[in-house]
């Protein structure tokens, strides 16, 4: 059962790679796959060079890998779902998407944010004895400065520090769903905003960070008691990460971060974050508040939050060196 597994599986990241098939352009200038995905778990280097061997890794496991053939749903059903789903029972929760430039970060993120959404509302349907009330707001992180996807005014908001709430982005819009539609409205809205953005500023979707949040809030129709008991709230956010071409090769050689360093801030931070909280996150500090988007996410990382993170790649050889960042950094989340 879907409550038994995310007991089980508390505190662990559930870490997959999913490998698009090669594209008009790839296959234009002769390329092919340098990756095969065996058993559902497992990547392997087709052609290690004699040498090259001691170099790098040639086999990969992860909780699952995904194929060019396997459809988004599959990928969100095995991926990402439980992750996803646990909000409603007042679990905070992230699900990322990792890796290069036109890898499929956007593609697998669009589909999982609607198989979540369709759940969340099917599991709402489903439980009529609690009354539900959902929010969503939506962010962008660009140069670590915070812009609201549901507002026209491109203004960075800022980020305050609250007793209660830890850090919350001020003034961000925060839109109480009707239904369904109303947030598929809403998501429409948040697409535009974003290519505004790259029209002015070419490589915007590469260089920036997207956080889609529902807030999930619900109580019992017969017993709500006055003091709120029986009342649940949670979040889930789904994270369209900037190209890991801007912090790969920088984390992988353990580079400290540096004032006015062009290499992305928040996805270096990230890095480092997920890969403490992977090792148990108690032996050491963890660096949330050290970017914007682990500042943001904190409340949904670590503690009892669940993280979902599925690293999109090439299968060209052309991209092997960015591919074999995206399984290192995998394989730290682990
Ligand atoms: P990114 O967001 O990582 O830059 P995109 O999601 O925009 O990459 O994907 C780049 C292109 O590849 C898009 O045209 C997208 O439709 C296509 N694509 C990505 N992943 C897949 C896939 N698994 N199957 C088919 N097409 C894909
Ligand atoms: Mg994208």
């Amino acid at each position: 059962e879907l409550s038994a597994a995310i007991a089980g599986k508390a505190e662990r990241i559930l870490v997959s790679v999913r490998v698009r098939p090669l594209n008009a352009k790839e296959l234009e200038i002769g390329d092919s796959s340098d990756w095969d995905c065996v058993n559902g778990t497992t990547i392997v280097f087709k052609h290690p060079p004699p040498g090259e061997r001691a170099l790098f890794p040639t086999s990969y496991t992860f909780d699952r890998v995904f194929g060019k053939d396997i459809g988004t749903r599959q990928v969100y059903e095995l991926g990402a779902k439980e992750v996803a789903l646990s909000v409603v029972r007042g679990i905070n929760s992230s699900i990322f998407a990792y890796g290069q430039t036109s890898s499929g970060k956007t593609y697998t993120m669009t589909g999982i944010t609607e198989f979540s959404v369709a759940d969340i509302y099917h599991y709402i349907k489903k439980h009529a004895d609690r009354e539900f009330t959902l929010k969503f707001s939506a962010l962008e992180i660009y140069n670590e400065a915070v812009r609201d996807l549901l507002s026209t005014d491109p203004t960075p908001l800022r980020l305050l520090d609250d007793p209660e709430k830890g850090t919350i982005v001020e003034k961000l819009i925060e839109e109480t769903l009707r239904d369904q539609d109303h947030l598929r409205e809403l998501l429409s809205i948040c697409e535009a905003q974003r290519q505004i953005g790259e029209t002015n500023l070419n490589e915007m979707s590469s260089r920036s960070h997207q956080i889609l949040r529902l807030t999930i809030e619900s109580s019992p129709k017969v017993y709500a008691g006055r003091d709120g008991s029986g009342t649940l709230i949670a979040c889930v956010n789904f994270v369209d990460l900037a190209g890991s071409e801007r912090a790969s090769q920088a984390m992988s050689a353990g580079v400290r971060l540096k004032e006015g360093c062009h290499i992305n801030r928040s996805l270096l931070t990230l890095g480092t974050v997920i890969r403490k909280l992977s090792k148990g996150g108690r032996n050491g500090h963890v660096p949330y508040r050290d970017s914007k988007l682990t500042r943001i996410l904190q409340p949904a990382l670590g503690g009892n939050a669940r993280t979902a993170i599925i690293c999109t790649m090439s299968p060209a050889h052309c991209h092997v060196e960015q591919s074999r960042n995206t399984l290192l950094f995998a394989s730290c989340a682990k």
